[in-house]
């Protein structure tokens, strides 16, 4: 079975840019990881992930050889990219370089994917509630201002899906870190928490246009069959993976 794989139309009119994000659909790895985990660390088979990992990159013509890794943290750390390889202790990658697919893994938190047509540059973050609370998206922003030309005003974003305020209760403390505006009131001491919403703002803030802006509003925790959840499966979640690149 092919995995199914997702693209945002926002990219698609441009022939150089791969992006892409995976499902849980058309992998090798057996319950309840079933099928395409393609999270090294998630408790599964590491000799199945590895297989999952092969034909996930070959479905989409990635060469395995080109592929950038970040030991994901939780951090809002980002590192500006020119080869292939696993980055320690970091969240979000940028590049010019053609040829070099960045990578992020997910499961409830978003995915970021950028990209400067007229600069050459994208960029990819992994973007949870401590990142976005640390703002590791417009970060990521100013970094491909700063050393990739980049120019909000040219820039594209699309912001895959992720655990939806419906489904993501959060503490007081967690809380107090974001805009009243994305909290809704879930009991003695709870809150319901839009970390999308809250990333979408970041954006418009930083001076991505609204209509360049392209937001998947599934939510893991909801759809069972498509993709993992971390909240939902706990220890056993596998883990979906965002790649983008510039061939
Ligand atoms: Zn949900």
């Amino acid at each position: 079975m092919e995995p199914f794989i997702q693209s945002y139309s926002l990219f698609s009119k441009y022939q150089t840019l791969l992006q892409v994000f995976s499902t849980r659909s058309g992998g090798f790895s057996k319950a309840p990881y079933n099928s395409l985990n393609l999270g090294m660390h998630s408790g599964d088979d590491k000799k199945t992930v590895t297989q999952n990992r092969d034909h996930f990159f070959k479905s989409v013509n990635i060469p395995k050889e080109r592929l950038v890794f970040p030991e994901q943290v939780h951090s809002a750390n980002v590192h500006l990219v020119s080869k292939p390889g696993v980055i320690a202790k970091c969240d979000a990658l940028i590049t010019s370089e053609r040829n070099l697919f960045l990578t992020i893994q997910t499961a409830d938190c978003f995915p970021v994917f950028l990209f400067d047509p007229r600069a050459g540059a994208i960029g990819i973050v992994h973007s949870g509630w401590r990142g976005t609370a640390a703002h590791i998206v417009p970060k990521t922003i100013s970094l491909m201002e700063n050393k990739l030309n980049c120019r909000t005003g040219n820039m594209l974003a699309a912001i895959g899906p992720g655990v939806q305020q419906s489904c993501y209760q959060v503490d007081t403390e967690t809380a107090s870190r974001f805009d009243a505006k994305f909290l809704l009131a879930d009991g003695p001491g709870h809150f319901k928490l839009d970390v999308q919403g809250t990333i979408v703002e970041q954006l418009l803030a930083s001076g991505i246009e609204r209509e360049n802006i392209e937001v998947d509003k599934t939510c893991t925790h909801c759809a069972t069959d498509r993709y993992y959840s971390y909240r939902r499966d706990g220890k056993q979640s596998g883990r979906m993976m965002g790649v983008i690149g510039m061939r």
